[in-house]
């Protein structure tokens, strides 16, 4: 498929309107001239870095707890180091007009060899928002802490925000309380809509790797999150019917269908290049790919979410390699993709 120059009218930066050519038409291929009229699609762009920090090699002197990333003005991603965790998950906060949002509090401390340091998450939170309240010449905002699922890697930090003012912590692990909070109606098969303040997200429920996995799309940034249902990494699927995560999968293939998709944003990055991951437990993993992944990694995902193994009359998932991924069955059943560990 090919465009002209013409095609393009305007190149975005944050809350520009951005000409996007959603396809050729057949005047662009004819190499005519025309006038196209190309559907106008908004979206507030953002930065995400080339490289994230993974912690290291030196723990002593790597003494942050997480490398905040401004997406932009009020979307803001911490990753933790590894010098705390080798997990080394990615936390969200949005915010809109009324209300802020995190989801995921961090994976606690298992690793370091050299500093056996525990991770502040509510103070690393705290340290953006008051970055947020300053620029935005306000005093104070209530903030919303839920998560993308409730594996313990995600949910560790809870306990920092039980005491912590201003705050509706909403308890994870549990389908009916992701329904009452978010509204609901039909798990898994309803979206529902949660509004920041001029700010709107669609929360789509995706069981498989966890029973209560959400996806959340930012209809702002175009931004969908995935939590551990889609990274560049080793994707377990720990629901015993498989047949429950391809459907999520097809509806995350569906609701993204009709709307721009700008970045697919998960939790974990466990590679560092195509077909090869990154051992399991290394906190220093600088030569990482990026997190970022898009529409065509869903659709993948789908085709991979299809195949069967039978084990013991059981059909399971089958392990295979993708490019950006590895799917896998029921964590730990997974083997790394031609990696060795660092010596
Ligand atoms: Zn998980
Ligand atoms: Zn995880």
């Amino acid at each position: 498929m090919k465009f002209s120059t013409k095609s393009w009218s305007k190149i975005a930066h944050m809350g520009i309107t951005i000409a996007v050519a959603i396809a050729a038409s057949s005047a662009a291929i004819a190499g005519s001239t025309e006038k196209q009229n190309l559907p106008e699609v908004k979206y507030e762009s953002g930065v995400l870095p080339k490289v994230w920090f993974s912690g290291g090699p030196g723990c002593a002197t790597f003494t942050d707890d997480f490398q905040v990333n401004k997406y932009n003005d009020n979307f803001y991603i911490l990753r933790q180091s590894g010098c705390t965790h080798t997990e080394k998950p990615f936390l969200y906060i949005l915010f809109g007009k009324n209300k802020a949002i995190l989801f995921d509090t961090g994976a606690g401390n298992n690793t370091d060899p050299t500093t056996g340091r525990v991770p502040n998450v509510v103070a690393a939170v705290d340290k953006v928002i008051n970055e947020w309240l300053a620029k935005n010449n306000r005093s104070s905002i209530p903030l919303v802490v839920t998560h993308l699922h409730s594996h313990w890697d995600h949910t560790w930090g809870d306990f920092q925000f039980e005491k912590r003012p201003n705050t509706t912590f909403v308890k994870s692990g549990d389908v009916g309380t992701l329904q009452s909070f978010f509204g609901i109606k039909n798990w898994p098969q309803d979206t529902a809509t949660f509004d920041l303040g001029g700010r709107i997200l669609d929360i789509i429920p995706i069981p498989g790797h966890d029973a209560t996995s959400i996806a959340v799309y930012d209809r702002a940034t175009a931004v969908l999150l995935s939590g551990d249902t889609v990274y560049p990494g080793r994707i377990y699927i720990n629901e015993p019917d498989p047949d429950l995560f391809q459907a999520s999968i097809q509806r995350l293939v569906d609701f993204t269908s009709t709307r721009l998709v700008v970045h697919v944003l998960g939790t974990h990055i466990e590679q560092r290049a195509p077909y090869l991951d990154y051992a399991i437990g290394e906190h220093y993993t600088p030569e990482e790919i990026p997190l970022e992944l898009g529409r065509a990694e869903l659709l993948e995902l789908l085709e991979a979410s299809k195949l069967r193994t039978e084990v013991g009359g059981k059909k399971q998932v089958t392990q295979k390699a993708y490019r950006d991924f590895t799917i896998c069955d029921v964590y730990p059943k997974c083997t790394p993709v031609n990696s060795a560990p660092r010596k």
